[in-house]
């Protein structure tokens, strides 16, 4: 029996933060609702989703929702980014290219069910689906997929969190990029949206074209990159949440991903700038054995973001729910089995203080 749920912040100062992580281009607007609702239901302390008005709404549906079954509402967190970024991307091909006699690896690899099956007139990408975790653009042997970037103008940032009135904004940035991470902070200052957190969501590639030769990039190199972002959010009055992209987009459930993610926070963790530091990219339920492993529970680590692993365990309910032609939330015999689903993935983490 779990004690009563900590708020947000408290979940952070305690190292037992858990955010659900939408996807930062998925449009997918009944799987957002669906799934928001359950890992609210399941206690998660933020979801994070794409900066578009239609799937805040769908994840606020399922906050209400949730709410009604009895849950604290977590925190809505808005992703934006201050380049080019692979969750920024959705993948694309044209598929009157496609031979007839294609055994379509491309839409077997994708988790997501997005890419369109012929016999329904649909063969190629279904935009509002993708979330860009890059599966599929190896899979094809005629190397048809390609890679688009979703980013929005300056222009726009000020106006869209005006409109959307997040609780807070993860902003993903790169090594290289501390002039960019400073023009996006402006803007969203600019909005006049009071923030509970900015986080900051950076891994060890470089921003890309800033290097001859591109990696290994060193933790420490992280480290101080990350020292100048916290400079940019203590001016700006913001405060920080560190998010350590792991493996980033790795859309991979396996216990080996989760090691990078953990290895990277072990790594930068004594180097890194005050505030909160959390796992994402490559977390799975792996994640907390391995912090365990370590050493570190709720010490170095304060919390962790599940996306690819949380939606995959749901998928099969999601897939149920649609072939009745209704949302999981509103099928009472499907979404009790989505929550224990989720409540698996979740609970050890919310748990950990009460070992
Ligand atoms: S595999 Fe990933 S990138 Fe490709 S279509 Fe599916 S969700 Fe999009
Ligand atoms: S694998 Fe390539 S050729 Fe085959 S259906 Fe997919 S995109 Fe088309």
């Amino acid at each position: 029996m779990l004690a009563k749920p900590r708020s947000p912040d408290q979940a952070l100062a305690h190292g037992v933060w858990v955010k659900w992580i939408g996807g930062a281009s998925n449009q997918d607007l009944p799987a957002i609702q669906d799934l928001a609702g359950i890992y609210a239901l399941a206690g998660v302390h933020c979801l994070d989703v794409a900066a578009d008005p239609a799937v805040v709404a769908a994840a606020r549906r399922g906050i209400a929702w949730a709410a009604d079954h009895g849950a604290e509402r977590p925190w809505l967190m808005v992703s934006l980014s201050d380049g080019a970024d692979p969750h920024f991307r959705k993948a694309w091909f044209d598929p009157a290219h496609c031979p007839a006699e294609c055994p379509r690896p491309c839409e077997r690899v994708c988790p997501a069910q997005a890419i369109g099956v012929p016999a329904t007139g649909q063969a190629g990408v279904l935009t509002e689906r993708c979330y860009g975790c890059g599966r599929c653009l190896p899979s094809c042997p005629l190397g048809l997929i390609e890679e688009r970037d979703h980013q929005l103008t300056s222009a726009a940032v000020a106006p869209l969190l005006a409109a959307l009135r997040p609780d807070a904004v993860e902003l993903h940035t790169r090594l290289g990029r501390g002039e960019a991470f400073a023009q996006r902070v402006e803007q969203l200052r600019a909005s006049g949206v009071p923030l509970k957190r900015l986080a900051v969501s950076c891994g060890l590639e470089p921003a890309v074209g800033e290097r001859a030769t591109p990696l290994p990039v060193s933790p420490s190199e992280l480290a101080a990159e990350l020292w100048h972002r916290f400079a940019v959010l203590r001016a700006a009055g913001y405060r920080p949440l560190w998010q350590l992209d792991g493996r980033p987009m790795s859309g991979d459930v396996g216990a080996g991903t989760a090691h990078a993610a953990v290895n990277l926070a072990m790594a930068v963790a004594a180097q890194s700038p005050p505030g909160p530091l959390q796992l994402a990219g490559g977390t799975n339920a792996h994640s907390l054995a391995v912090l365990e492993r370590q050493g570190s529970k709720g010490t170095v680590v304060r919390g962790v973001a599940f996306g690819g692993v949380a939606r995959s365990l749901l998928q099969p309910l999601l897939q149920q729910a649609q072939e009745r032609g209704r949302t999981l939330l509103a099928d009472a015999s499907l979404w009790p089995q989505a929550l224990a689903l989720a409540e698996g993935l979740v609970r050890p983490w919310l748990a950990l203080e009460r070992r």
